[in-house]
């Protein structure tokens, strides 16, 4: 295959508008079909329901949106989102304790998921190279066993389904993609997926924070502790732009999620610590409460397929989801965006190009996958349908005990923590935790005592009409 000269991509969410900007640098011509009318604005929309949640966008994948959008960290910021410094913006009760507010190492976007999405995908439309056929549903792809020249689109309003010609189609129609179905219409056996899934539930509500909480106060995380075997619990309160906190509360299988408004402070109140009931307690909601329960890893592997068609991608959501809990998928898909764009700056697709580009983007999703799986089959009740070795070999439980002990030592190690926050942030591959120079900082790095209260200033407390306890200095460095 030569290079292509007029892509398609299939849903104008996150991953599909980064693909589309990336592919108008080097196509002719792309259009993206989206189901969807697309506001002109920070608004929700039907397709999307996963951005009535919290989101944080790491620095891994902002840096790229910045790259490839100049200006948007500024607009994010003019527009009230925060730029929380990691760990120093952050109070968090780990499962191992809690964390120490070192001096921040990177850090991560913090706003609501509309604005994120309308301020990245309106810098991406300006430059007028996109064409958005919205309103319009996917409903196959057109070519057959060894080339795909096409997609079968219709109308949301009703109408019959006709063809739209390209010789790139790529799939970024999130979790739910029927990607399966539309192959199977070619003739082509179903592609190889792996699932872990604990069973993660999200019950999520807004909330005004209380008069005077300035931009500085921090981010909170009460985690669940995977090793009690017993069904896992979180809590968050993340700043949003407009003086208001996301609370998101998450359960994994086997602890019920609250649905009702007065279950909601129960919930939290069963958390590890009181902190987020209590927040929730000086603050008024102003939503209802929102559920979800898209929290399973999902990994399809489209490189292994004996037979592959020509012109056909698969990127974001679609070709691999992660438990939300750990921040992942708008990183991923920001960085497959780029690795895309690095194929595609080569000479032309040539023999097999397809299946190389493709194998670029699955490389991409691997650490994330791995990161997510191997904490996932901890909590009681998982679910796993997988043979990656790294999963299920005699040797996992040993690689849980050292991703125990590195999480142990990150929360009080100020430079054990910076190698591990970068990891977890995508800047730096996982292998770097079993590196030499890693290992040599496991034995020398300063280790703090255990803290015994949330590390919090007494002056963010103050700020919030809570009480510092006596120590509440302790434990933030940075
Ligand atoms: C509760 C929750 C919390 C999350 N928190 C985080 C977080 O903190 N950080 C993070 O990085 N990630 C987080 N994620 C993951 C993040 O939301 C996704 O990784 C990201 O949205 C992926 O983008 P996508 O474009 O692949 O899919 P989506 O954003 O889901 O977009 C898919 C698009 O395709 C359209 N579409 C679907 N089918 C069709 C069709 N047949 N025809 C036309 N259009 C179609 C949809 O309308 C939609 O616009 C979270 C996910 C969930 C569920």
């Amino acid at each position: 295959m030569t290079t292509p000269t007029r892509a398609v991509v299939l849903g104008g969410g996150w991953a599909g508008m980064l693909t589309a900007h990336v592919l108008a640098r080097h196509l002719e011509s792309v259009t993206v079909v989206e189901r969807d009318l697309l506001p002109d604005g920070p608004l929700h929309r039907k397709g999307q329901p996963q951005a009535r949640h919290v989101h944080i966008l790491w620095s891994s994948g902002a840096g790229i949106v910045e790259n490839l959008l100049p200006g948007t960290i500024e607009r994010l910021l003019a527009a009230g989102a925060r730029q929380i410094g990691w760990n120093r913006d952050l109070v968090t009760l780990t499962a191992s304790g809690w964390q120490y507010r070192f001096p921040a190492t990177t850090y991560a976007m913090m706003c609501t998921r509309p604005l994120l999405d309308w301020v990245v995908r309106d810098a991406i439309l300006s430059g007028g190279r996109i064409e958005v056929k919205q309103g319009t549903e996917v409903v196959g792809l057109v070519g057959d066993r060894s080339k795909v020249s096409g997609v079968l689109v219709r109308d949301v309003a009703g109408g019959e389904p006709r063809p739209l010609e390209a010789d790139l189609v790529v799939d970024a129609t999130g979790r739910a993609s029927r990607l399966g179905r539309w192959l199977a219409g070619l003739g082509l056996s179903a592609v190889e997926q792996d699932v872990v899934d604990a069973g993660v539930g999200y019950a999520t509500r807004m909330f005004k924070a209380p008069e005077g909480v300035s931009g500085t106060f921090p981010a909170v995380m009460v985690a669940a502790d995977h090793r009690t075997r017993s069904p896992g619990r979180f809590g968050v309160v993340y700043p949003q732009e407009g003086g208001r906190w996301l609370v998101t509360l998450t359960s994994t299988r086997g602890a019920p999620l609250p649905t009702h408004e007065d279950e909601f402070t129960g919930f939290a109140k069963m958390l590890r610590h009181p902190i987020v009931s209590d927040l929730i307690g000086v603050a008024e909601p102003i939503s209802p409460i929102f559920p979800s329960h898209s929290g399973a890893n999902q990994r399809l592997y489209p490189e292994r397929m004996a037979q592959w068609p020509q012109g056909l991608l698969v990127i974001g959501d679609s070709l691999a989801a992660f438990n939300p809990v750990y921040g992942h998928g708008m990183s991923t898909a920001a960085r497959a965006a780029e690795a895309l764009d690095r194929q595609l700056a080569g000479d032309d697709f040539g023999e097999g190009g397809t299946q190389r580009v493709q194998r670029a983007l699955s490389e991409v999703v691997d650490d994330p996958w791995i990161m997510a799986g191997l904490k996932d089959i901890q909590y009681v009740n998982c679910r796993i349908r997988t043979d990656d070795p790294r999963l299920t070999d005699p040797d996992t439980p040993e690689r849980l005990r050292f991703s125990d002990y590195v999480a142990d030592r990150s929360i009080r190690s100020p430079k054990v923590s910076e190698v591990a926050t970068s990891v977890l942030s995508l800047n730096t591959p996982q292998k770097a935790l079993g590196d030499s120079h890693f290992l040599s900082l496991l034995r020398t790095d300063t280790k703090y005592p255990e803290l015994v209260e949330p590390p919090f200033h007494p002056d963010e407390l103050e700020m919030v009409g809570l009480k510092p306890p006596g120590n509440a200095a302790n434990g933030v460095l940075g």
